[in-house]
């Protein structure tokens, strides 16, 4: 017997949860793209993504995925022959890493491994080993989705001022924007990049670049830049096509203006506090879980765990069997584990991720965490008890 019939739950670290008001606000008919409500809307977005980001910088809006936007942003600032240090903490950070490769950017990869967050001492002996410095930009994941590691961004930067190394410093927030606390111009980050599906709630589609002016004086010498990719027409709109360079991604902009205002109702810090506090919730009964059997969090540390995806180790095939169980008989689908295991290799099967980003409450994380729990008893795998008291004790303290 199936009990998954009802409003299907996607918990997946991305395309996440859309909110009924974004749908909503994107369900009409094409809009005229040279002028009227459109091009107003469109104007009133990046004022509001650069507060989300705590920055008085720039943001330059593209039609592009997160891969999209990493490219946007390397090329705007990195040229064939350059070296970038890349901070590798998971899939994403060697994923933006090959894409610098891609573009001729010679990188240097410190590799941290599946479990650990970047270590500010390795980072600093490789800055101060750079005496010519040679290396032009250091690229971190805040958040890297694969291992749901957070990094400290406002550490990397201390590493770089205490070498008095000037590479600029390149952050992908792309799991990180609207889940966890993130200071641009405070953490002393000089190019961020975010995408739309993620703690934006909004369909993926569209890419962000957020920049200081120091990273916009190397734009003026890039080689890579073409002229799709060029942030400072996008940054700078006269006209309002210039933002797109063809047409404009319509409903797109309709929902991320809805999901920005539901951002800035609730309040940043709010929307920071409700992701740490339903991350802890899951943490407890995980930690209740993993005390008897084989379920385990992939990162030890609370302090380096992100607050919007949980990693989780379970062994092969346990992984797999209970996301499929979850999806078949409770109608919620956690993600597959990514990164940690090559695809085709059986030990793929043990690992899964939990989404919690954007559109999430307490009952959802609650209603999940009993449904694993009812899975793991159905399929027999040993797991401790008191979870559901455990994550319902921190929901009942937030
Ligand atoms: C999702 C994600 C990406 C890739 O985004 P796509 O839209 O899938 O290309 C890159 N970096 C991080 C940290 C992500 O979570």
């Amino acid at each position: 017997m199936s009990l998954a019939n009802g409003r299907h739950y996607l918990a997946i670290p991305g395309p996440s949860v859309m909110p009924d008001r974004v749908l909503q606000a994107m369900h009409r008919a094409a809009p005229n793209i040279y002028s009227g409500a459109l091009v107003d809307l469109a104007a009133t977005l990046p004022p509001d993504l650069c507060a989300l980001a705590g920055t008085s910088g720039k943001v330059a809006m593209y039609i592009a995925n997160g891969h999209g936007i990493w490219e946007a942003a390397l090329s705007n600032v990195l040229s064939a022959g350059d070296k970038a240090l890349v901070l590798a903490t998971g899939r994403f950070a060697h994923g933006w890493g090959e894409m610098a490769e891609r573009l001729g950017i010679e990188t240097e990869i410190i590799d941290f491994g599946l479990r650990s967050p970047v270590d500010l001492a390795r980072l600093s002996e490789a800055l101060s080993a750079d005496k010519d410095h040679r290396i032009k930009a250091v690229m971190v994941v805040h958040v890297d989705t694969s291992t749901s590691v957070r990094n400290d961004v406002a550490g990397v930067r201390e590493a770089l001022d205490a070498e008095r190394h000037p590479a600029l410093l390149m952050v992908d927030c792309i799991a990180s924007l609207g889940c966890d606390r993130f200071e641009m111009d405070d953490w002393g980050a000089d190019v961020m990049v975010a995408a739309s599906q993620k703690g934006l709630m909004t369909p993926p589609g569209m890419g962000f670049v957020f920049f200081n002016e120091k990273a916009d004086a190397l734009r003026t010498g890039s080689t890579n830049v073409t002229k799709y990719w060029d942030w400072r027409p996008r940054a700078t709109p006269e006209e309002f096509y210039q933002y797109w360079d063809g047409t404009a991604p319509t409903h797109h902009l309709y929902g991320l203006r809805e999901a920005l205002d539901m951002i800035s109702e609730e309040g940043r810090e709010n929307v920071w506090h409700r992701h740490a506090t339903l991350a802890r919730c899951y943490w407890a009964a995980l930690d209740a879980w993993s005390s008897e059997g084989p379920i385990e969090v992939n990162i030890a540390d609370r302090a380096n765990r992100s607050h919007s995806v949980t990693a989780v180790r379970i062994g092969a095939p346990r992984g797999t069997m209970l996301r499929d169980w979850l999806t078949q008989k409770a109608g919620v689908t956690l993600g597959i584990g990514l990164g940690m295991a090559a695809p085709g290799d059986p030990a793929w099967h043990g690992f899964f991720r939990i989404g919690h980003m954007g559109h999430v409450n307490a009952h959802m994380a609650l209603g999940t965490i009993c449904a694993m729990e009812a899975g793991l008893t159905a399929l027999g795998i040993p797991h401790g008890k008191g979870a559901l008291d455990a994550a319902a004790l921190v929901c009942s303290e937030a």
